[in-house]
């Protein structure tokens, strides 16, 4: 019979309790919340006093979400983490459980799924979170892995995106671009790789925006931040879109406009050497580009002082009480209308160039 060089029958031989067992029985469960964690019918969680719970939960399917052929189970087990963490924090809640949910195809080794749960039980460890359930099934095309986060903050902690108010400035933590330059990159070397597999791939000078890409982290230390500084912001969200999607669902659900300056925008200079290396305008990457997980958020004036000497914030414009209209001024003081375009529309523009 074919054997499948990454044998599948170890899975197959374990079956579903044992695989189950065998990826979730180092677990160690460290918050005093996590009453009952892995192995009953429902995992149990006790919610701390006068503390209001927040659920988020997200899919990534292979092919849509992520490619096998450049990234490492681990590194994926770790983003599938983060990348729900960022939701939890985006609330300006500290979180606390996970339940992960897998289904799995027969291509899948059961160390690649170690490796996945490595990654995950790291960002767990990270962060401070306990992975308490999960559900796992095959799946006749591809991978596909399910993650809810729990998190908790007390009622008046919790940031919603519909708080900003007209002068509020619009702020964005670390820089933007980045892990959408580093997806550029691995897509660039998959294709000579698959036109000549004898060339290797050559990544070495770019390891930020690969990392942004492939590791992101969740900004914790962001609100940790609010906490010290006794900062509560209008209205939060974190960015997985691109800048100008984000920036529009916080003035949506606001009912106000905005006013986003270029020359504000937080870019780090490999984004902008590796997009001009690919013709691609580094700013249209920041607005546009998705998945860096760093927090936008809107403060009122009086909060300035407070966060003006933070470095790993950038103040990159205001609110308008103009509901509807969204502003951008470009480096040549013009301005344009700021549209959630996604990063299809970035690559798209670029050819018709
Ligand atoms: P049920 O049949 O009641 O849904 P399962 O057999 O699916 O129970 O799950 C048994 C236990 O293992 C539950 O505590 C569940 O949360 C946990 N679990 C199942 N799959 C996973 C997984 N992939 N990762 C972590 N925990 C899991
Ligand atoms: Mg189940």
């Amino acid at each position: 019979m074919f054997e499948d060089k990454n044998n599948p029958k170890e899975i197959e031989n374990l079956g579903e309790f044992g695989l189950i067992n065998h990826l979730t029985s180092q677990i160690k469960l460290k918050n005093p919340t996590s009453v009952k964690g892995v192995g009953d019918d429902a995992a149990v969680i006790a919610p701390s006093k006068n503390k209001q719970i927040v659920v988020t939960t997200d899919m990534l399917v292979e092919g849509i979400h992520f490619d096998l052929i450049y990234t490492p189970f681990k590194h994926l087990g770790y983003k599938a983490v983060t990348v729900n963490l960022s939701d939890v924090y985006a609330m300006n809640a500290v979180p606390t459980q996970i339940t992960v949910s897998i289904a799995v195809s027969n291509k899948i080794s059961i160390e690649a799924l170690e490796e996945l749960y490595e990654g995950m039980l790291l960002a767990c460890e990270i962060y401070g979170v306990d992975l308490v359930g999960g559900d796992t099934t095959s799946s006749n095309s591809g991978l596909i892995i399910s993650i809810t986060a729990v998190g908790e903050a007390e009622k008046k902690e919790i940031v919603y995106r519909n708080g900003a108010k007209e002068n509020d400035l619009i702020c964005v933590s670390g820089d933007l671009g980045g892990a959408f330059m580093g997806l550029q990159l691995l897509e660039r070397e998959k294709q000579i790789f698959n036109e000549n597999p004898a060339i290797q791939p050559d990544f070495s000078g770019y390891d930020y925006v690969l990392e942004r890409q492939l590791k992101p982290e969740p900004r914790q230390d962001v609100i940790e931040m609010f906490k010290e500084l006794g900062v509560q912001p209008t209205a939060m969200i974190d960015i997985s879109d691109g800048l100008s999607s984000e920036v529009i669902h916080i003035c949506t659900q606001s009912g106000v406009g905005c006013t986003i300056y270029e020359d504000k925008l937080p870019i780090d200079p490999l984004t902008v050497s590796t997009a001009e290396e690919m013709n691609l305008n580094p700013s249209v990457c920041a607005l546009n580009g998705g998945e860096d997980y760093e927090l936008l958020f809107t403060i009122s004036l009086e909060d300035y002082e407070k966060i003006k000497e933070q470095k790993r914030v950038a103040i990159i414009g205001h609110i308008t009480s103009d509901k509807g209209k969204y502003e951008f001024v470009s480096n040549g003081d013009t301005v344009h209308e700021l549209t959630a375009q996604g990063w299809n529309a970035i690559l798209k523009k670029e050819d018709e160039n």
